[in-house]
């Protein structure tokens, strides 16, 4: 599905990161996971995974990675599952190390205690890029947050039934509140290894 062996890497700090790796193994491309700052050179794109947002922050900025990455993400594709999105958003309205490479605004754990996990099918237009079918995509939520605005140049790429923003993307950036990785659902990450091939 894609020509050249791509080769993503998955921020390993803290998190999901081994089912992404796993998604994308499936997929026939080399997965490696990332600590450290010289590791970024070799990759054609970035994916960070579900987590605590904070520790992600921390640990970043204990091993010099804040900087690093924003590099990275102004030349090459970085998407953000949840806690990733937090991470790579402009503004979180708290005091927590990000990215700021995404014009967005989130609010974390937004569900509230009682549904602080669901899950939902979402429609998702874009993701007939990459699939003939035009299913549904099954998202589950964990502590979620929601893409509260967006800037402009950002497209929306779903919204729960109510209207709010669960996935977004600018450019070569992908953000989504909801965890692909754990559905067995391979159209997100083939999603991004489009963006990874075809970067804008
Ligand atoms: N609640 C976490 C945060 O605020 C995100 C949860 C997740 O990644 N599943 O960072």
């Amino acid at each position: 599905m894609v020509g050249k062996l791509l080769r993503i890497g998955v921020l390993a700090l803290q998190g999901d990161f081994a089912e992404h790796i796993a998604m994308l193994r499936q997929l026939g491309v080399e997965a490696v996971e990332v600590r450290l700052a010289e590791q970024l050179a070799s990759l054609d794109g970035l994916i960070m995974p579900g987590g605590e947002s904070t520790t992600f922050g921390k640990l970043a900025t204990d091993f010099g990675l804040i900087e690093p990455l924003r590099e990275f993400g102004r030349q090459k594709p970085i998407w953000g599952t949840c806690a990733g999105a937090i991470f790579l958003s402009k503004d979180a309205h708290r005091p927590q190390p990000l990215l700021g490479l995404m014009d967005i605004t989130v609010e974390r754990n937004a569900f509230g205690r009682q549904v602080a996990s669901f899950e939902v099918d979402l429609d998702v237009p874009a993701l007939k890029a990459v699939s003939d079918e035009d299913l549904p995509f099954h998202a589950i939520f964990i502590r979620a947050p929601l893409i509260e605005s967006v800037g402009e140049g950002v497209e929306v790429l779903a919204r729960l039934e109510d209207g709010r923003i669960v996935a977004a993307q600018q450019g070569r950036l992908l953000a989504t509140s909801f965890h692909p990785e754990l559905t067995g659902d391979p159209r997100f990450h083939q999603y991004f290894l489009r963006l990874v091939d075809n970067p804008t």
